[in-house]
């Protein structure tokens, strides 16, 4: 299984704001929507960061609430690490598990294209080890 399969199911729906947006805005967005991070697009729609529930966490842990009327660019993740539709779930699983961190945009030819959270790894690792595990059943009683 890889990213194509995973984002035909989920579909490419990707929650993004931009660089101005509030700490606060961003906050009120990721609970809205019940996500857990949100990608962060420039102008010219190329990704310029991307921040987390737990970005947010930690500036209130530091800076206190003030940190909430600041723009996210303060505050987003600006190196981030990004998956192809062509990688294999096993590829972005060890990705995530290295990284410490819960999601992966997709970027094709610089567009993002859409986003894999680890609830969705989680999902499909389950229902891989599901078949592989009916498929081996299958296997031994008709053998
Ligand atoms: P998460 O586990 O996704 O909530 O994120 C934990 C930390 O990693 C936060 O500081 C995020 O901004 C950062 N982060 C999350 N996803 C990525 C990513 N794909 N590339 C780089 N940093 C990320």
């Amino acid at each position: 299984m890889n990213v194509a399969t995973i984002l035909k199911q989920k579909g490419r729906a990707v929650a993004t704001a931009s660089p101005s947006t509030t700490l606060l805005d961003i906050a009120n967005k990721l609970a809205a929507k019940r996500i857990g991070a949100m990608v962060i697009v420039g102008a010219g729609g190329e990704v310029a960061g991307i921040v987390s529930e737990r970005d947010i966490i930690r500036m209130l842990g530091s800076d206190g609430p003030q940190c909430l009327t600041r723009p996210v660019s303060e505050s987003m993740t600006r190196a981030v690490v990004s998956c192809q539709e062509s990688d294999t779930l096993e590829e972005i699983m060890s990705m995530m598990t290295a990284r410490r961190f819960r999601h992966l945009p997709v970027v094709e030819d610089g567009a993002l294209v859409g986003i894999i959270s680890i609830g969705d790894v989680v999902k499909h690792h389950i229902a891989e080890v599901e078949m592989e595990a009916t498929a081996m059943r299958e296997y031994i009683t008709h053998s």
